[in-house]
């Protein structure tokens, strides 16, 4: 029998072979550092997964498809972007995840993010691989006519690599609804398909599930709901802190709202906004889904309870809570130590990755529950899953009944992370739990499909 500690040279000496492997691909490292430094226990209890080349399968993309988007702006000039998607892993079902469309998009981003989706996804039970994809394009300030031909230009050579059954994408950062319809409009004419199950995000009147667009947010609090009543508390009369103004955040502040909690900020790139009153969602859902604005917008609108700090960081707020629900990285231990000096007692993730693995460490160290976005987040993708559910059943539920699947599946990861880590000597580690949680399952299928 392997002891852990020998188990952890191999995972160690594993780490330092996909850096080699992987140059110049930070965030990857970082994703894969983040898994592996917490699967010695599992790996050593169960002959296995030891088995030579099953976790140097699972850091290998199974594809990985880089491509020229051209398009014309308004002026007529041909602009040139790049294209990504990563077909990380099909153990479970066809690939599943977002579409990312950010300039900071490169090959490391996407595999980062398509890493964590094969754990989040395998946490649901849905039967969902995992993937991710998107593009270097930046959809701030271009009209909407720009924006159309970006995404036919993009679905041009995306949709040989998609299907119902092969590849489903999905939004992420940059990629709401609007760009959803784009992308579909392109597919269904390239490939003269009514092929619903194709993409999920879709539109209310043409496939898309009710509750999808809340369920990342709603999710998250559903999460943090569950991390508090670990420890005897509830959200009511809470203070929350939210990073971020996208779909993510508005629908978390919604949530906190609904469940009693205060959440009193929001932030984009150029700054946040403190609202003592706690954010009106109204105001902030004019200004960032209608007026497609910035957030200093929303203080210069509000009163006197709101006020904008350019440049500064939300985690300066004191909070009992906070949810990170902007991009990765966004946390770090400077911001943990603040956190935590104001008494914060659970951080859950919106984000993909938002708080870096010192930040991670400070706050379990400190006894801060904490929840990781695999587990956290996965409220959206899950609700993806239900759309496709509903498309291929040509139905379409009620929001009542997507909600109450929404929350019976948080509950079921909260649980299965919070006994796994309890299994694995790691009580109340939810990274731990949620990491060995989503690696048994996709672990167990690729040993049963054989090397592929
Ligand atoms: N981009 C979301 C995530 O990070 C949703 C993916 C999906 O719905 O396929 O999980």
């Amino acid at each position: 029998m392997t002891t852990r500690s020998e188990t952890q040279t191999t995972l160690d000496h594993l780490l330092t072979e996909i850096e080699h492997r992987n140059p110049a691909q930070p965030e990857f490292h970082q994703a894969a550092h983040e898994v592996l430094e917490t699967l010695a226990p599992v790996v050593a209890a169960r002959p296995e997964y030891a088995e030579p080349g099953l976790i140097e399968r699972l850091v290998e993309p199974e594809r990985q498809v880089i491509f020229r988007v051209p398009w014309q702006d308004d002026q007529g000039r041909v602009r040139v972007n790049r294209g990504f998607r990563v077909e990380f892993n099909s153990a479970l079902g066809p690939y599943k995840g977002g579409l990312r469309f950010h300039p900071s998009v490169n090959l490391g981003v996407i595999k980062f993010l398509g890493f964590e989706q094969i754990f989040k996804n395998a946490l649901t039970g849905l039967g969902i691989g995992g993937g991710k994809g998107g593009s270097d394009f930046d959809p701030h300030g271009r009209s909407d006519a720009e924006v159309m031909r970006f995404c036919q230009s993009f679905m041009t050579e995306l949709y040989r690599h998609i299907g119902e059954h092969t590849d489903v994408p999905a939004g992420d950062i940059g990629v709401g609804g609007r760009e959803i319809g784009y992308l579909f409009g392109q597919y269904r004419r390239i490939t003269n398909r009514w092929e619903a199950g194709v993409l999920t995000g879709k539109g209310r009147g043409w496939g898309g599930s009710l509750i999808r667009p809340e369920a990342t947010g709603y999710g998250n609090v559903l999460f943090a709901a569950a991390m508090m009543r670990e420890r005897g508390e509830d959200l009511e009369g809470q203070t929350a802190v939210v990073s971020g103004s996208g779909n993510v955040a508005i629908y978390t502040i919604e949530k906190l709202t609904a469940l009693g909690a205060n959440a009193v900020t929001c932030s984009d790139s150029s700054g946040y906004v403190v609202d003592e009153k706690g954010i009106d969602l109204d105001l902030l859902k004019q200004i960032k889904e209608v007026e497609r604005g910035r957030v200093d917008a929303y203080a210069e609108r509000r009163g006197a309870s709101a006020r904008f700090v350019p440049g500064g960081s939300v985690w300066d707020v004191p909070a009992d809570l906070a949810l990170p629900s902007a991009t990765q990285n966004e946390l770090d231990e400077n911001a943990a130590a603040t956190l935590i000096r104001n008494g914060v007692k659970a951080v859950s993730e919106g984000a993909n990755m938002p708080t870096t693995p010192e930040a991670v460490h400070l706050l379990q160290q400190a006894g801060v529950a904490f929840g990781p976005g695999k587990a956290a987040n996965a409220g959206g993708v899950a609700v993806s899953a239900l759309e496709m559910a509903q498309n291929h059943a040509r139905t379409s539920w009620t929001a009542t009944r997507v909600e109450e699947e929404l929350a019976d599946i948080m509950t079921s990861i909260h649980t299965t992370c919070h006994e796994t880590a309890e299994r694995y000597d790691a009580p109340g580690d939810y990274v731990t739990g949620a990491n060995i949680a989503g690696f048994e399952r996709v672990a167990d299928a690729m040993l049963a499909q054989g090397v592929i």
